[in-house]
């Protein structure tokens, strides 16, 4: 027995599913998942002491790699200083500041522990200031799992969803309207039928956890002006984009600009730290200032702030996006090659420093086109490379993610483990 099946029999007796989050218990791909032991910059090592090039980077935050040397040393000053103090620190101000010069839409922003409450919070600020019910997100976009969010499509195109998770009561899965990714005819439908009872537009600017999906100009612009026409808001959930396609995040990089957005992962350098922000009158909404609750008792904690400062700070150098996306194309752009060159049914994409891989001949550009791709294939893909020593993530519906850590050497060595498999066909 290895020590990651050691540990992930112990775990399953006292952790469900042996894991503090669903994905990582491997049920997608099968196997035992890896239990890491330590991180450093582009790799990780598990329980076994094996290395990997790391894909995952944490689902997304590790945009600097593991244990940034700064980041590390932030933390520790951090918490020399006290762990949490439920009160206001100089700190969270700094990151505020920062996050709003970054972040041109946002005239305020509040700080929270993780990526689900800084969307569920926007969401119920929505609904406040806009005195309405109904929210609109799109199938295969993952906000979260408060539960207005753990909701898939209804019956028909435009009936208000069922509950995706147990637990979530029927009615106020009743409020959510899921309409398909990249298809701007149906929301103006949407829109024509219900337009006064919409509170918002909850999207993944870049959707990213179906796989990654690239939203169509279109498609960004109808929700703005579909939004702005009918008085709901619009909500970037750029927890996953946030500082990770560009520093200007996704709103920046497609030029719209929503009234809410909301962040998580990079913003938090890897501790727990969400931020939601937006329009100032809308922003003003909230407790103490206004009527709606939010609230937190490690909100701002000064070492998730530490480590956002010091990550914030440290991707703003000259050329660090350009050397990020020049990495991660070519990840992209060497897998595909060597697929090709082996006749294997297979396409890649990036957009900043995330990308998708797809058993597919095109990338998909809605939730029932990534549906269609070859699971099996991919599952397959994803253990060989494991082998090899290279973290993909666990599952076929999950974007990956490159650090400025990526060696050139890290790039090659991947795409030609991958050309290994791929002439195995
Ligand atoms: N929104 C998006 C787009 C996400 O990708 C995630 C997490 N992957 C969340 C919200 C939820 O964030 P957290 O896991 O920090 O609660």
């Amino acid at each position: 027995m290895t020590k990651n099946q050691e540990l992930f029999a112990r775990a399953q007796r006292t952790i469900p599913g042996g894991v503090n989050s669903p994905v990582r218990a491997f049920r997608a791909v099968g196997g035992t998942p890896c239990f890491f032991s330590r991180g450093e910059g582009a790799y990780a090592w598990d329980a076994d002491g094996k290395r990997y090039i790391d894909y995952v980077g944490s689902w997304g935050p590790l945009i600097l790699g593991h244990a940034d040397p700064e980041v590390v040393a932030a933390v520790q000053q951090a918490a020399a200083r006290g762990l949490s103090f439920g009160a206001p620190t100089e700190g969270e101000i700094d990151l505020a500041e920062l996050l709003i010069k970054l972040v041109p839409s946002m005239d305020m922003v509040r700080l929270v522990s993780s990526g689900t409450e800084a969307t569920m919070s926007a969401i119920r600020l929505a609904r406040g200031y806009t005195e309405r019910d109904l929210i609109i997100k799109f199938e295969g976009c993952y906000h979260g799992h408060a539960d207005s969010l753990l909701v898939k499509a209804g019956s028909g195109a435009l009936t208000f969803g069922n509950p995706s998770s147990g637990g979530v009561p029927a009615d106020l899965a009743q409020h959510t309207l899921v309409l398909q990714y990249n298809d701007p005819a149906q929301l103006a439908e949407a829109f024509d039928h219900h337009g006064e009872r919409i509170a918002c537009v909850i999207v993944e600017p870049v959707a990213g956890n179906m796989n990654l999906i690239a939203p169509t100009q279109e498609f960004l612009k109808a929700m703005r002006e579909l939004t702005h026409k009918h008085g709901a808001l619009l909500i970037f959930d750029e927890v996953m984009t946030g500082f990770r396609v560009g520093l200007g995040s996704a709103q920046g990089l497609f030029g719209i600009t929503p009234d809410l957005s909301t962040f998580g992962k990079i913003v938090g350098g890897g501790m727990p730290l969400g931020a939601f922000g937006g329009r100032r009158d809308v922003m003003e909404k909230i407790a103490p200032l206004g009527p709606v609750y939010q609230a937190g008792t490690l909100s701002g904690n000064p070492l998730s702030v530490a480590a956002g400062l010091v990550t914030l700070r440290k991707i703003q150098a000259p050329g660090f996006y350009d050397t990020l996306g020049a990495r991660t194309r070519a990840l992209t752009e060497g897998l595909t090659a060597a697929a090709a060159k082996h006749g294997v049914q297979f396409c890649a994409q990036a957009v900043g420093g995330m990308f998708g891989l797809y058993f597919a001949a095109t990338p998909p550009r809605s939730y029932v086109e990534m549906m269609a791709s070859d699971r099996e294939a991919f599952n397959r893909f994803f253990h060989a490379m494991l082998e090899a020593g290279v973290y993909f993530a666990p599952a076929a519906f999950e974007a990956g993610f490159v650090s400025i850590t990526h060696s050139d050497a890290d790039i090659a060595a991947t795409v030609a483990a991958a050309d290994a498999w791929f002439a195995q066909g």
